[in-house]
C-alpha cells in the first residue's frame, strides 16, 4: 500500500509539473503562438501532435516545424515588430506581405509557384508510398526514394 500511495504522489506532482509548464508555455508571447492556435475548436490537438510522437522525421527538421508552428522563425516581420531592429517587415520575396511564419509557409505568391507545388508532390509521394506499404504493394526502403 505505502508504494501505492508514493505512485499516486509522483503522478500528482508530475501532473502538477505539466500543468505549470503548459501555463508558462501559453503565457509566452512569442513562443505561445502554437499552443494559441491550438485551443481552436477546428484543430485536433491529439491528432495536431501525433507527427512529434513517430519520430520518422530528423530532429533538425522537427526543430524547424515546431518553430515554424510557434511563429519563432527569424523573419523580416520579428525582427521589426518584436526585436524592434530596424528591418522593412515585408516579405524579402514578393515585397507585398508582412513577412511572417504564417506567409511563408502558405502565403506567399512566389513561393507558390514552385517551393509549394514541391511541398505538396513530397507529401503525395509519402501518402501514396503508405498506401504502397500498406496493401503490400512493392515499393523501395525510403519514401523519399519511392517513384509513385
Ligand atoms: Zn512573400
Amino acid at each position: 500500500m505505502p508504494e501505492d500511495r508514493s505512485t499516486e504522489r509522483n503522478k500528482k506532482i508530475k501532473d502538477s509539473i505539466a500543468v505549470k509548464t503548459k501555463e508558462r508555455w501559453h503565457a509566452k508571447r512569442l513562443h505561445g503562438q502554437l499552443p494559441h492556435n491550438l485551443d481552436e475548436k477546428l484543430v485536433d490537438i491529439e491528432q495536431s501532435g501525433c507527427w512529434l510522437k513517430s519520430g520518422d522525421i530528423k530532429g533538425e527538421t522537427e526543430s524547424t516545424i515546431v518553430a515554424t508552428q510557434n511563429q519563432a522563425i527569424n523573419t523580416n516581420y520579428l525582427k521589426n515588430k518584436s526585436l524592434n531592429e530596424e528591418t522593412e517587415s515585408t516579405c524579402q520575396l514578393c515585397k507585398q506581405h508582412e513577412e511572417t511564419s504564417e506567409h511563408l509557409t502558405l502565403g506567399c505568391l512566389i513561393l507558390a509557384k514552385n517551393k509549394y507545388l514541391m511541398r505538396h508532390d513530397k507529401v503525395c509521394t509519402h501518402l501514396h508510398y503508405s498506401i504502397c506499404k500498406a496493401l503490400g504493394t512493392e515499393t523501395t526502403d525510403k519514401w523519399y526514394t519511392h517513384i509513385p
